[in-house]
């Protein structure tokens, strides 16, 4: 076994960090209270390889490893939750199906645009209003084919990115007879006549990472639109969902490794009972945990990434490392407000959108109960 990150790993570490130190951090709060991602931001994240982590060379993008992309995500997260939230989910979301499903010509006219970062960020289209957990019985959103086009119609919500997406992917019901092989994921351009964007959701955490409902009233897309194979939807999404579990999780491991550190500067100049907070054995105990937990989190979400780079099974351990990572953050976060005291409830210091930023992570991407079925499934061997 070999817990090192190799030279390039530890290069690209510092790359990253030392991007989020100059660009993201000094706008990280700014961006919260405003509700606004700077999309200035993504060019010079493109220049980095941000966007197209999960896009190979030969399509314009960085292609690197799975754990070097989990360690990106990471170190946005730590930045900043928000923008951390809209490149996981432009990667490992969006950006995925395409190269893992599209068909050479799909890869080749939609790939380039998505890694230079003025064409706008990928979007993945899965929950409805009536749900999001349940994608076979819930996916009411359907198209039919008429002549050379799919003929879509129906609605989604929660959709992040969209309204800085050149297109979104859409998880649509194929097949009425319903089942397993009815969905299948189909490309609609977002200047599609009929495709109306919502305007964005106004949120707890995550706030400058735009999420929108979407309805689709007799959108016409070409029929090649649909990705790889028809009927093939909720394989490929679970596929991916596994994928985006790993950003997810770093993310989350980012969102707790910030807070530990506010916690910790302010423990070491904070005086109570004639000496620093860092003396109590209260306090010692919060960041022990969090150091623990945030360490056990990182191991988990790097082995998953480390068994999808050798082409293995990682849906168990993706699922394993989002569910301790999502919770691990909270629990983090929570204790970083604790230990500032007062100051920790108030916008002047960032632990507080820390928190909220980190109470998503056990929603998005498949909620804690749903990593928990997906784990037990496997634990049990019934998948
Ligand atoms: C910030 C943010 C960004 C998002 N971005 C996207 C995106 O880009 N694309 C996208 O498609 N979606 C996105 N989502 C939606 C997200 O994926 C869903 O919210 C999530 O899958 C849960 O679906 P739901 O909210 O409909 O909850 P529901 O499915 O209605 O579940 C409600 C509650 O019931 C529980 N529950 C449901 N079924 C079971 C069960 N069988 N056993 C036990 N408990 C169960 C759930 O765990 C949850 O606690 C985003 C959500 C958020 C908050």
């Amino acid at each position: 076994m070999d817990f090192e990150l190799n030279e390039e790993q530890k290069m690209w570490r510092q790359a990253v960090h030392d991007f989020c130190v100059q660009e993201i951090l000094p706008v990280a709060a700014e961006m919260d209270t405003s509700a606004e991602l700077k999309t200035e931001l993504l060019e010079k994240m493109a220049r980095l390889g941000l966007l197209g982590l999960n896009i190979p060379e030969a399509y314009g993008g960085a292609g690197v490893d799975a754990i070097s992309a989990a360690i990106a995500i990471e170190e946005l997260g730590w930045a900043s939750g928000s923008v951390a939230l809209s490149i996981s989910a432009h990667n490992g979301l969006a950006s995925a199906p395409i190269a893992l499903f599209g068909t050479e010509e799909q890869k080749a006219r939609w790939l380039p645009p998505l890694t230079n970062g003025r064409s706008g960020l990928a979007s993945l289209a899965l929950t409805e209003p009536g749900g999001g957990s349940d994608l076979v019985g819930g996916v009411q959103t359907h198209a039919e084919l008429d002549g050379d086009q799919w003929r879509i119609n129906g609605s989604k919500a929660w959709i992040t990115n969209a309204s800085l997406a050149p297109f979104i992917i859409t998880l649509c019901r194929t097949d009425p007879a319903g089942g397993s092989r009815s969905l299948s994921l189909i490309v609609v351009p977002t200047d599609a006549p009929g495709l109306h964007i919502h305007p964005a959701e106004k949120k707890m955490g995550v706030r400058a990472s735009p999420a929108h409902s979407l309805s689709y009233e007799q959108v016409r897309v070409p029929a090649d639109h649909v990705l790889g194979q028809a009927g093939r939807g909720l394989y490929q999404t679970l596929e991916v969902l596994d994928g985006g579990r790993i950003g997810i999780g770093a993310l989350s491991v980012g969102l707790g490794q910030a807070a530990m550190e506010e916690a910790i500067r302010y423990a070491r100049q904070r005086e109570a009972f004639g000496q620093s907070l860092a003396g109590h054995a209260a306090i010692q105990a919060m960041i022990a945990d969090a150091a623990t937990q945030i360490e056990a989190s990182r191991l988990m979400v790097y082995r998953a990434a480390w068994l999808k780079e050798a082409g293995r099974r990682f849906t168990r351990e993706a699922a394993m490392g989002k569910l301790m990572a999502t919770e691990a953050a909270e629990r983090v976060c929570r204790d970083a407000i604790q230990i500032l005291g007062a100051y920790g409830y108030s916008t002047e210091y960032p632990v507080e959108r820390f928190y909220r930023d980190a109470r998503a992570m056990t929603i998005g991407e498949g909620t804690s109960e749903v990593q928990r079925l997906v784990i037990a499934r496997r634990v049990f061997d019934l998948a």
